[in-house]
């Protein structure tokens, strides 16, 4: 999708520190960290949300990229994997991501 902006970076089209990549999905740091390590994860696959996942497999795979990169990380002391979901989710870009967050206790509930 050319006005995705999550597309436009899997792409390479726009700039972004990727930390991961491979052929289904790649992994990028968040341009505005709300925790000291804050990544997004993605598949390359333009996916609104995971409402629209039909593929057991791609979450699978998406999912264990998030704890591949939070190891990467050290986040031996814990992190938090996210997917936001719709309006009264949060979701503000409507391509499939997984936050990981880590390097601070997390609150709960969130907001
Ligand atoms: P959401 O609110 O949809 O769950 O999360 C979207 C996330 O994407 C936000 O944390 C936001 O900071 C991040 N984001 C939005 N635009 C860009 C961008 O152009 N580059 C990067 N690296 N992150 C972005
Ligand atoms: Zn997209």
């Amino acid at each position: 999708m050319q006005s995705c902006i999550f597309c436009l970076i899997a792409e390479k089209k726009v700039d972004s520190r990727i930390i991961y990549e491979d052929d289904i999905s790649l992994a990028f740091m968040d341009i505005n960290p709300v925790a000291p390590f804050h990544a997004l994860v993605i598949p390359r696959e333009h996916i609104r949300s995971l409402d629209e996942v039909r593929d057991f497999n791609l979450v699978s795979h998406l999912l264990y990229v998030c704890k591949l990169v939070a190891q990467k990380q050290g986040l031996e002391k814990g992190y938090r994997v996210v997917t936001n979901i719709g309006d009264d989710g949060g979701q503000t870009v409507f391509h499939l991501h997984f936050h990981v967050l880590g390097g601070r206790p997390m609150n709960w509930p969130p907001g």
